[in-house]
């Protein structure tokens, strides 16, 4: 018999229903191993952005919520930290196998509410989700410290220890991976963790925590859904969260910086990007502006903090590259998140809707700018109050405009010919980010000499993947502090070294 959906009953076996899957896990956060309401009962609505209907709603977190999830995860840190490392990754590994079992509920339930399309990204989110799972699993037996040699008589050893409980804030353009990179290492390390998911993107991480609570001791592993000022903040100032993790734009994780240092705890950043392409004339044109459409992630509307959202071209090949790229583009299809021939989905919210559109606007109104908008819009009546906008390519802009410096979040990318390539790296380098870059050519030496000289946390020569679970990944300059993903960052980020003597004379 097939579990039966119903408000506030979720089913235990994965379910193609996305849309009553919504509604069950409506109004709910995950306190303790159990789906629970708000404490003041309210909620807010989770639109599909791709019809602007309402498909369930959140609750509305407030400190109440925070108290009761941070104080359930301090208590069950505690015997979580006596498990021994290995049987922890090895729960942790179990999740990873149910999380796989889901990919495909998980994936039509995040494209009903971000409106990401189903085949080019929400699926392989879930995928890469399991995966992370499945890495840090694996990792219980690394946790180690190091002797020291300070004298024959005696020892001095450091050894690794959890942090206790780690508030995590993410952000609502990958939510579920971006969860994933940091509650694994977490757990692996023996922290508890309390996520406030990100406003417009709140069930598909709640529904993972929900699976996750069949297997991991009640309490490890807390789901709290709210705004930033009225949940987010409560969370990074409790005085039991005693390590801070945040994904999200600039302007906020300043604010979350600060509050992390009031109360001395250490905290991870990961802000924005506007991380350039370098394009030189030897690289093979086919592959480099297929590069350029993975590398601006066009599928998810652009909406990713290494999107590559400045592309210099040299100038020799700059008008073949522009053709093709604007030509590939255009053949992508824009259309229903859940049907598996669209390439590209919707942009996320109303607000960002109108914030991309203004960085359009200006970037047409731009005397000597050029914005071809390609792909064409989706003719559904169905999808009529969708928030879809056509991906642009810019070329002619100067370098002082808004789109070129700025991080727009969104399916534009502008392109400026290069000729030279100290000239080049001085613009690529000439940002607050430093978040990712790629470079494209096939001669080693140019390409390793870039990647040495350009100010970025990642550098890709020839490809540009998104995050891989082993190697470590974060900003310099505005784009953060500290790194996510490997296993330096778990020992790093989510454990603190104890220094041990033992005088034996
Ligand atoms: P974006 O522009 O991608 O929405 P934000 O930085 O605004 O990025 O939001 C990222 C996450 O930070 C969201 O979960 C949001 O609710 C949360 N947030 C926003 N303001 C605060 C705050 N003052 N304190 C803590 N978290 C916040």
């Amino acid at each position: 018999m097939p579990d039966t959906i119903t408000a506030g009953r979720t089913p235990t076996s994965p379910t193609l229903d996305e849309k009553a899957l919504a509604r069950a896990l409506s109004g709910h956060h995950l306190i303790g191993g159990q789906l629970v309401p708000a404490a003041s009962g309210k909620t807010f609505p989770v639109v599909n952005p791709a019809t602007a209907e309402e498909v369930a709603t959140a609750a509305l977190g407030d400190a109440a919520d925070v108290d009761r999830a941070v104080s359930v995860a301090a208590a069950a840190q505690k015997e979580w930290a006596k498990v021994p490392a290995r049987k922890r990754g090895e729960l942790v590994g179990a999740c990873a196998k149910a999380i796989a079992e889901h990919v495909e509920e998980l994936g039509r339930l995040i494209a009903l509410e971000t409106g990401k399309a189903l085949r080019t990204e929400s699926r392989v989110e879930a995928n890469v989700v399991a995966d992370i799972f499945a890495f840090y699993g694996g990792l219980g037996s690394e946790l180690k410290g190091e002797t020291v040699p300070f004298h024959p008589d005696v020892l001095s050893m450091t050894v690794r220890e959890p942090l206790g409980v780690v508030g995590a804030i993410i952000p609502w353009n990958v939510p579920m991976l971006l969860m994933a990179l940091k509650v694994a290492p977490a757990l692996v390390a023996g922290n508890a963790v309390v996520v406030k998911s990100a406003e417009e993107a709140p069930l598909a991480v709640l529904r993972i925590c929900e699976i996750l609570n069949r297997i991991l001791p009640p309490g490890l592993f807390n789901m709290l859904s709210g705004f930033g000022p009225e949940c987010g903040a409560p969370l990074v100032e409790h005085p039991k969260v005693r390590k801070v993790t945040f994904t999200g734009s600039v302007e906020v994780g300043r604010i979350v910086g600060q509050a992390a240092a009031k109360k001395i705890v250490p905290v991870t950043l990961e802000l924005g990007g506007k991380s350039p392409m370098i394009v030189f004339a030897d690289a093979d044109l086919e592959k480099t502006v297929m590069g350029a459409i993975t590398s601006m992630r066009f599928t998810r509307q652009g909406q990713s903090c290494t999107a590559a959202s400045r592309i210099y071209v040299h100038e020799k090949i700059f008008d073949a590259f522009v053709s093709s790229l604007a030509a590939k583009v255009d053949a992508m299809v824009m259309g229903d998140p859940l049907d598996e021939k669209t390439d590209i989905g919707t942009i996320i919210s109303a607000d960002q809707f109108a914030k991309v559109k203004g960085f359009i606007d200006e970037g047409l109104a731009t005397k000597g700018a050029t914005g071809r908008a390609c792909s064409a819009m989706p003719s559904d009546p169905a999808l009529k109050k969708g928030l879809f906008i056509q991906p642009h390519i810019f070329t002619g802009l100067t370098r002082d405009s808004r789109l070129v410096r700025e991080e727009i979040f969104g399916p534009v990318t502008v392109l400026f010919p290069f000729s030279d390539w100290q000239q080049v790296l001085a613009e690529a380098n000439d940002s607050e980010y430093g978040l990712a870059a790629s470079v494209w050519t096939n001669n080693l030496k140019v390409g390793l000499r870039m990647a040495h000289a350009l100010e970025a946390g990642l550098v890709q020569i020839n490809q540009n993947l998104v995050v891989q679970a082993n190697l470590s990944y974060g900003g310099i300059k505005s784009s953060g502090l500290g790194k996510e993903a490997s296993l330096e960052a778990m020992l790093e980020h989510f454990m603190h070294k104890k220094t041990i003597m033992v005088n034996m004379a």
